[in-house]
């Protein structure tokens, strides 16, 4: 009987190993945002459409929907009267949504639910007779919007340090809200320094702080601490973004915040064990997924990369699109159902991602 030679292939240890974190990126309220602008261009012919601030913290998606007859304002002045603008996903106060009315402007609310649901603890509360202290980050939109809910009732803590200058007149009437994209560990260490403080503050009736930032956070705590770096995607006025950073930098994993795959480091500036290198990947809420795809295809063809994916939190929530814009539609004889914003997460190609990913659960959840 003929002998067959057997060659066991002994695989070569992989210079790079990059694992995705699941959840990462799009989050309801980004998706519904950029949607909404998406649809206005789809629906109404005149250009340009006017939008409000940044649709998300995003430049990629800010320059996409610019090529495609978005105009993005800082002032609603800029926006000739009797014109669309759209609100960004942040928010915006009372006083711009007067503004728009007077200047005749058709306004459609991008603003994400769970944003809005911060502003209504605002408004309830100041109606109360409460004194809301806001954590958060005092110049962000969401802030800015927050705070002009109920002006005169609201002070911005955005650290401890900032609680010794409250003006507190009863320190029975007071109420602690939060933005809903900041650290929870930073909020955490703020929110005790307030209860120190002030032992009869209440809390939000529910967490402030939203499903997607903590789900985020909670995948760089898990991965992050098993990888020798972390690389995160997204831009820099992000703030979402920028607290995934530095978390992972806070469980002692150096990472980077990255607009796109220009901005990778070339040579790799980390080092691993046995010649190989775990690198942790994952995106902001406002980042979109191409912009992950096309770092994986920079990890596999530059630096001989496999990719796996590491489920930790499934997410399917899904936002409506505002009733404005609904309203619009059914104006122009579409459907609104029929352009639901709907989740579809997209397969690891290796076509897209340069390598088919293998999914690992690691301590997965339902959001
Ligand atoms: S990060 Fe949270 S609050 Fe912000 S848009 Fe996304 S879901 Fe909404």
């Amino acid at each position: 009987m003929e002998q067959c030679a057997v060659t066991t292939a002994v695989p070569l240890a992989p210079r790079v190993r990059v694992i995705l974190a699941n959840p990462r990126g799009f989050c309801a309220g980004v998706r519904m945002a950029i949607d909404v602008v998406d649809q206005v261009l789809d629906v109404i012919d005149e250009r340009p459409i006017y939008v409000f601030h940044e649709i998300v913290h995003n430049k990629h998606v800010v320059a996409r929907l610019a090529g495609r007859g978005a105009v993005f304002v800082d002032d609603l002045d800029r926006v000739p009267e009797g014109k669309i603008v759209v609100f960004s996903a942040h928010g915006v106060s009372p006083q711009v949504r007067e503004h728009a009315r007077l200047r005749n402007l058709t306004a459609i609310d991008a603003t994400c639910p769970l944003v809005t649901k911060v502003h209504s603890e605002a408004v309830r509360y100041a109606r109360q007779g409460y004194q809301i202290l806001l954590v958060g980050h005092r110049n962000h939109q969401e802030i800015v919007g927050t705070s002009g809910e109920a002006p005169e009732a609201t002070q911005v803590v955005e650290s401890p340090g900032d609680i010794a200058k409250l003006k507190i007149i009863d320190d029975s009437k007071l109420v602690y809200l939060t933005q809903t994209t900041l650290s929870t560990d930073d909020a955490g260490v703020i929110i005790d320094a307030l209860k120190r403080a002030f032992p009869k503050i209440k809390s939000p009736p529910s967490e402030d702080i939203c499903y997607a930032t903590t789900n985020r956070q909670h995948a760089v705590r898990m991965i992050a601490p098993r990888c020798d770096a972390v690389v995160v995607v997204g831009s820099k006025n992000s703030s979402n973004s920028v607290r995934l950073t530095e978390i992972a930098l806070n469980v002692g994993t150096p990472a980077i915040l990255v607009d796109e795959v220009g901005e990778l480091p070339d040579p790799l500036p980390w080092k691993g064990k046995e010649g190989a290198i775990s690198v942790m990947l994952t995106a902001g809420a406002s980042a979109p997924e191409d912009l992950v795809a096309a770092i994986c295809r920079r990890f596999v063809e530059r630096f001989g990369a496999t990719l796996e994916q590491w489920d930790i939190v499934d997410e399917d929530v899904e936002f409506n699109l505002p009733a404005t814009l609904k309203r619009m539609m059914t104006r122009k004889g579409i459907d609104p159902e029929s352009r639901r914003i709907r989740v579809v997460k997209a397969p690891i190609s290796s076509d897209t991602y340069g390598a088919t990913a293998l999914t690992v659960s690691a301590g997965k959840a339902r959001a």
